[in-house]
């Protein structure tokens, strides 16, 4: 009877082995049908200045709305789209809509594009931004691309060289997360990264304990050294905020003022002081 009872499982093991395989195959179908289907969309979450508290530039951060699943989560379908090798393209299509989408915005209002490092890969990605920038006339200042340390596992000379060439068309780079994966300091390289991003599990409450604060605060006076932007990301309370800004955070990014909206949405917040851009992010 056990045995019969095993075998019973086993089979419900297996066969929920294949509809995960099927769902997968159809995801995957689906996601290389969603560019042409303009699937896609950009939602931008507002980055606001620690001093003067005005909105300083916008993230780009994609969204998939699926026909029938409806909305798809970034961190499910980009994993999907680097080991279908759909990246490049799905990136080419995000760097040129958000390049497109803030020449539309008054200088020197900023948008930040996620770059994954597979499209680091592609020793033609920095031509093609140049020409995004070319065609939109967006001055080269006005955008910041962000790459998490990933880009230093896998053949790093490669990416760093990738990186050092964005960063001669007079891009801004900034290292995305830190305080998530092996957060080396050696990482914080000055001839490559303008910014640093302070992952927002490091800033969430955990900025309570002291010595997180003090790792909080020897990071910032080393990138302060090396004259980086630190923005403080996944800021969620007034409490966040005073902690952060308290530590020499330039810039700060979250719920707390904004969630990400649609380029419309963003286009209002611009010229806005944050309690504002948060009352009409929320409305
Ligand atoms: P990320 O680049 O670190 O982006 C920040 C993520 O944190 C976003 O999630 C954002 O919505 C979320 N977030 C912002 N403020 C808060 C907050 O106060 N609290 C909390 N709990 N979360 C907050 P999202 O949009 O789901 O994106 C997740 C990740 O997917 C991104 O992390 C990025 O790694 C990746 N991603 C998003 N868009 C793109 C893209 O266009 N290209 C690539 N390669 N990756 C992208
Ligand atoms: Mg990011
Ligand atoms: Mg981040
Ligand atoms: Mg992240």
């Amino acid at each position: 009877e056990a045995k019969a009872a095993g075998r019973g499982t086993y089979r419900q093991f297996e066969r929920s082995m294949q509809t995960e395989a099927e769902n997968r195959l159809r995801l995957e179908h689906d996601l290389r049908l969603a560019l042409q289907l303009n699937q896609f969309r950009l939602f931008y979450q507002p980055l606001i200045d620690a001093q003067t508290q005005e909105v300083k530039g916008f993230e780009a951060l994609i969204r998939w709305q699926h026909p029938v699943r409806g909305f798809v989560s970034p961190a499910e379908f980009v994993p999907l789209a680097e080991e279908i090798g759909l990246i490049h393209e799905m990136g080419e299509w995000v760097a040129r809509t958000a390049i497109r989408d803030c020449a539309q915005w008054p200088s020197p209002i900023s948008v930040a594009v996620n770059l994954s490092p597979i499209q680091l890969g592609s020793p033609g990605l920095p031509a093609m931004i140049s020409d995004a920038l070319s065609r939109a006339k967006l001055a080269a200042n006005r955008l910041e691309l962000e790459v998490t340390e990933s880009v230093f596992l896998q053949d790093s000379e490669g990416s760093l060289d990738v990186l050092r060439r964005l960063r001669a068309l007079g891009v801004r780079i900034a290292l995305d997360d830190f305080g998530t994966g092996y957060s080396s300091l050696g990482y914080l390289n000055r001839t490559i990264f303008n910014k640093l991003k302070i992952d927002g599990s490091f800033v969430r409450g955990a900025a309570t304990r002291s010595e997180t604060v003090s790792i909080i605060q020897a990071i910032v006076t080393l990138a302060n050294c090396f004259g980086m932007t630190i923005t403080a990301e996944g800021v969620e309370t007034q409490d966040d905020w005073r902690r952060m800004a308290d530590l020499g955070c330039h810039q700060m990014q979250g719920y707390l003022f904004g969630r990400p909206v649609p380029f419309e949405r963003a286009t209002e917040l611009v010229g806005t002081h944050w309690s504002e851009a948060r009352r009409l992010a929320s409305a």
